[in-house]
């Protein structure tokens, strides 16, 4: 039973969680056994949010999905789909310009790891624009994010910039 089940990773930063991450978990949800989003610990990038705050806001946005856990990972994103025995990377593409670089991941681990794949889900219209850089940048000269990102997520840059 176990061995049949559909097990995808989505990998990602979630600096902080967005509207966009959150359609492609509900979609990617529907069509994989369980959904296991992973936290990348990436020591040359510095977040705006500690791995705590965006486990914890990606944990209180995705509780309404039964088959999404969240967890966090340091190291290569196929080494955390095969200790998590996932044989599915999910990935998001906005724009034609998350397609290059999404492309050269893609194409990598492949080479390094045949039995894993990436599925893409492309961004519905409405989150085309959207990244968590974006979400920062309006929430940072205190303007509405409530069409980017969830109630929880908005509260949370309320404090982290003092408005
Ligand atoms: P990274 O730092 O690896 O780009 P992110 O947390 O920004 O991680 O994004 C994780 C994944 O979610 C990526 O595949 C990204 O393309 C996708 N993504 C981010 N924002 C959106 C969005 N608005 N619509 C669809 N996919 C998105």
């Amino acid at each position: 039973m176990e061995e049949n089940m559909r097990k995808a990773i989505y990998p990602g930063s979630f600096d902080p969680v967005t509207y966009g991450h959150l359609d492609i978990i509900q979609r990617a949800s529907k069509v994989v056994d369980e959904l296991i989003i992973g936290i990348l610990v990436n020591k040359t990038k510095k977040p705006l949010f500690s791995m705590e705050e965006r486990f914890s806001l990606l944990q209180e946005t995705t509780k309404e999905f039964p088959n999404v856990t969240v967890k966090t990972f340091e190291g290569l994103t196929i080494d955390f789909a095969r200790q998590n025995g996932a044989k599915l990377i999910i990935r998001g593409l906005r724009a034609v310009t998350d397609f290059e670089s999404e492309m050269q991941i893609a194409q990598t681990n492949h080479s390094i790891a045949p039995d894993i794949d990436t599925m893409f889900f492309t961004t519905c219209l409405e989150y085309a624009f959207l990244s968590s850089t974006i979400a920062k940048e309006v929430a940072y000269y205190g303007s509405d994010v409530s069409l980017l990102v969830p109630p929880v997520v908005a509260e949370a840059f309320r404090k982290k910039y003092n408005h």
